[in-house]
């Protein structure tokens, strides 16, 4: 039996985070990932160049059943911190929108730079084994190795093929911790056959305002063979709930009236004109033909108003999401009623941590996410 201070299992980034920052403060750390290689979802994010923070980062854009427990740790870790990390290593990056900032190069470059930090820490790290877990004596036993400390960290069920599962989920329950149900986040939507006219504009997208509940987000919007995508509704995704509309205002840029105002000064155009000036071509056509509106000219007054505020607040009904097959996240996750905000570690069950994902602690679209596994990585990696 190898004797460990902690054993972290999961090799993506919380679990990197959390062992480099303890192996650093003299801890003997194993770190167990079951896939053949660490850190496989920072390979593949943010388009191969991983978004790996937001400088906008605050607690309010994270979705939680306690929205307060993310707190602590953001504020103890911040975006800058991430950004000073990444310009020791002296990696080159640039701010893309909204203060999502990315790897010039590629994001391989952020999984090289945790492996060093490991390194220094003298973690050791196990691929392709995929774990059972004892726990008796107050030590936790994963197959030859054991350690008083047991880190949680193999995220979420998104993206099954590439070996995501709730392994996290079930581990958590054996131990008694509550599970809040899991459901995909920053997923498409899926529209039902009735909205079908709009799976013929596959491929456009405007910018809009998405609306579900009191959450809205103005960013573009992508009509696709099955539904909706495009950030505003990937973000928007997050809030939605089975059976809710979505409402989306496709001309946030237009003041009331602009309909009226656009009959007065050109009564011969269509209403597909006075759309496609401000919408693409194929979009207006759509929506035109839905309003069932002609020349402005010959159109009333109030039926103008009408036709805007439906503009402004067009109602879709999705019929499902694309799942966790295509989620980028997922909502839900190991409850924060179990954890302590400030070490993770699990009120009843000492020893046992759980990080980044597979808590229910998800960000927004755009760096939130993994600024959450490392500032929650941290705040374990610090007290193991
Ligand atoms: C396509 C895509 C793009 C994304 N892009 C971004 C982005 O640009 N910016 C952003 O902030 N977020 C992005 N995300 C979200 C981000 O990847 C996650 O929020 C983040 O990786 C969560 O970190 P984690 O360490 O908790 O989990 P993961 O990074 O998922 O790591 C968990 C690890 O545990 C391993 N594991 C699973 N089960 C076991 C087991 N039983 N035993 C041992 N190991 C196990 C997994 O193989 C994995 O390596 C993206 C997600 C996807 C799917």
């Amino acid at each position: 039996m190898s004797e460990y201070d902690a054993i972290i299992l999961g090799g993506g980034a919380a679990g990197l985070m959390c062992a480099a920052i303890a192996g650093q403060r003299g801890r003997r750390v194993l770190l167990i990932e079951q896939a053949d290689r660490v850190g496989k979802k920072i390979l593949i994010s943010g388009g191969g160049r991983c978004n790996f923070t937001n400088i906008h980062t605050a607690p309010d854009r994270y979705l939680s059943a306690n929205p307060h427990f993310a707190k602590s740790a953001l504020s103890r870790y911040t975006a800058a911190d991430f950004l000073d990390l990444v310009e020791r290593h002296g990696i080159a990056w640039h701010e893309k929108t909204l203060g999502q900032l990315f790897c010039d190069g590629s994001a391989k470059q952020i999984v090289a730079m945790l492996l060093e930090e490991c390194t220094k820490g003298g973690v050791e790290i196990a691929t392709g084994i995929s774990p059972q877990v004892e726990h008796a004596d107050g030590r936790y036993r994963v197959g030859q190795a054991s350690a008083p400390s047991l880190v949680i960290a193999t995220g979420g069920p998104s993206i099954p093929k590439m070996g995501a599962t709730g392994f996290a989920y079930d581990l958590a329950r054996r131990f008694g911790l509550k599970v809040v149900e899991p459901r995909p986040a920053l997923v498409p939507l899926t529209l039902p056959g009735g909205e079908a006219l709009f799976r013929d504009l596959s491929g456009v997208a405007t910018e809009v305002v998405a609306r579900a509940g009191k959450a809205s987000f103005r960013e573009a919007a992508l009509f696709t063979h099955r539904g909706l995508s495009g950030p505003a509704i990937l973000q928007i995704s997050s809030y939605w709930r089975h059976g809710e509309p979505i409402a989306i205002d496709f001309l946030p840029d237009l003041p009331a009236g602009w309909l009226v105002e656009a009959k007065r000064a050109r009564p011969r155009a269509t209403l597909r004109k006075a759309l496609s000036d401000h919408l693409p071509d194929r979009l207006a056509e759509a929506l035109a033909e839905r309003l069932a509106l002609g020349e402005l000219g010959a159109t009333k007054g109030p039926k103008l108003t009408e036709a805007e505020r439906t503009l402004a607040h067009w109602r879709f009904h999705p019929n499902g999401t694309e799942g966790f097959a295509k989620a980028e996240v997922t909502v839900g996750g190991i409850s924060t009623a179990e954890l302590s905000s400030q070490t993770m570690e699990a009120r009843k069950v000492p020893g046992l941590y759980a990080i980044g994902e597979a808590v229910d602690v998800t960000g927004w679209l755009g760096g939130y996410n993994f600024q959450w596994a490392w500032a929650s990585g941290i705040a374990a990696g610090q007290v193991l």
